[in-house]
């Protein structure tokens, strides 16, 4: 015979949120087979009680703190979105020993320490899978499937928005803004898109990945962040002759010393990848996360990063879970932060770059450019260069394209700071970092 019924309260009846209630109601006997015991409806809050969404009226409220209180809610699924009143909510019904579900990354990249703090003393599940990566299984393989491995690296495309300009400005060619305009046209970008383009977005998902792959807090103002409003069509025309595509990518990665010092590094940025790795090939609207851990070396999670259907998929499972442990007793996870790691600065993170600049058609230009780099001590692995003619035909100049090899960031800004200083450049265009190159 099944247990008493699990109460469930949903914030939130938007994209994400209707989906999750769809299939609450639908898939209703096979969830209690799975849980051991129904799951029941109680209430969903919204902002606009009037409004017709096809859910019985009665089930809709305003009054989030009143639904988080009652005494027959078990578990709270958050999916209002914004830090607050998310945050808020969340916090009540943690105090009041529910467990909560959320999809918003924002607020788990803000404040996944206060709240975990009061899930862990309240002793109830606080669950987040859909706050990264949609419905891609990211966050359980890495708290549970990895827990006995050493994660080295986890690097992923985490925003499908992004993902989908990129993409289209390597299939055709078009500039960042009209890519922008048709992603805005076809619903891919927000009317405001800040969040996503300039990557502050794919820097929260960096700080959740982060935090769980290397056992430390990690906070969105402790991830390097550069959004992808300066890369060009000409940028993609390089990649292309390199070999390469461009992808935001969030990279956290644990790095050592030579002397056996661990720190944490947590980065967004676009970067040239070369075309077999795996994350190079990954295009539209779609995400993809590869982790590599000492024992299990590389494995790649890919599927739908966003939507309703699949990002209710990731919180659903974390329904399950949290319904199951109430059934059965115990608890998921909690915050594992034990190896309180630094966070190392952007200035010490080695990669290879990409710099692109138009210098004057003289000869020594070449030599006068190599000299800056090898006077800072960053390797030259590449270099093309290619001449430039005006509105009449004449040669104006030339384009030169430099690959490095793994050098600091310190040691790139120095080069490129001394590059523009010289009198035959003209100007640097671009640089943008090589990701996923060996050498
Ligand atoms: P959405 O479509 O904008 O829906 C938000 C819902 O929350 C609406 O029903 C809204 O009520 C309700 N709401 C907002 N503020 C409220 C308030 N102060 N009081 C009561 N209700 C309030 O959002 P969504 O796309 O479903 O996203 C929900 C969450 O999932 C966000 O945290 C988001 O970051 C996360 N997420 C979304 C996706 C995705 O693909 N959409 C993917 C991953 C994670 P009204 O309907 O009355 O306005």
């Amino acid at each position: 015979m099944s247990e008493k019924a699990i109460g469930v309260a949903v914030l939130g009846l938007g994209n994400v949120g209707t989906e999750v209630v769809r299939i609450i109601e639908e898939s209703a006997a096979d969830l209690e087979a799975r849980i051991g015991a129904p799951l029941e409806l109680r209430g969903v809050g919204v902002r606009r009680v009037a409004k017709d969404r096809g859910v019985p009226v009665e089930l809709l409220t305003d009054d989030i703190e009143a639904l988080v209180s009652r005494d027959d809610v078990d578990i709270v699924v958050e999916l209002m979105g914004p830090v607050e009143p998310a945050r808020k909510a969340i916090m009540a019904a943690l105090e009041q020993g529910k467990s909560v579900v959320t999809a918003n990354k924002a607020l788990m990249a803000q404040s996944t320490g206060e709240l975990a703090q009061a899930a862990e003393k309240a002793r109830v599940d606080l669950y987040f899978e859909a706050a990264v990566a949609g419905a891609i299984p990211v966050i359980r393989p890495l708290t549970q499937s990895l827990a006995g491995d050493t994660v080295l690296r986890v690097a992923g495309i985490v925003n499908g928005t992004t993902n989908y300009i990129l993409s289209a400005m390597n299939d055709t060619g078009a500039s960042y803004e009209s890519a922008l305009a048709d992603a805005s046209a076809l619903g891919y970008a927000e009317a405001d898109p800040t969040a996503d383009v300039e990557g502050y977005d794919a820097a929260a998902k960096a700080a959740i990945l982060a935090s769980i792959a290397f056992h430390t807090r990690v906070t969105a103002d402790d991830v390097y962040r550069e959004g992808i409003t300066k890369v060009s069509a000409e940028d993609f025309e390089s990649a292309k002759a390199l070999g390469c595509n461009i992808k935001l990518l969030a990279i956290c990665e644990r790095l050592t010393s030579g002397k056996g010092k661990q720190r944490v590094s947590a980065r967004v940025y676009p970067a040239l990848v070369p075309m077999d790795h795996p994350l190079a090939t990954v295009n539209g609207a779609f995400n993809a996360v590869v982790v590599e851990a000492e024992a299990a070396g590389r494995l790649m999670f890919y599927g739908q990063g966003a939507g309703g259907a699949p990002t209710a998929s990731a919180v659903m499972g974390d329904l399950v879970m949290a319904a199951r442990n109430r059934v059965q007793g115990g608890r998921g996870p909690r915050e594992s932060k034990y190896a309180k790691l630094p966070i190392a600065p952007i200035g010490a993170i080695p990669t290879r770059y990409y710099v692109n600049m138009n210098v004057k058609d003289r000869p020594g230009v070449l030599s006068a450019v190599a000299a800056e780099f090898s006077k800072h001590e960053v390797s030259i692995a590449e270099v093309r260069q290619e001449g430039m003619t005006d509105d009449e035909g004449e040669l104006c100049g030339a384009r030169i394209v430099v690959v490095t090899h793994r050098a600091t960031d310190a040691a790139l800004s120095k080069t490129v700071e001394a590059l523009a200083e010289l009198d035959v450049v003209q100007n640097i265009n671009s640089v943008l970092r090589m990701e996923g190159a060996t050498a």
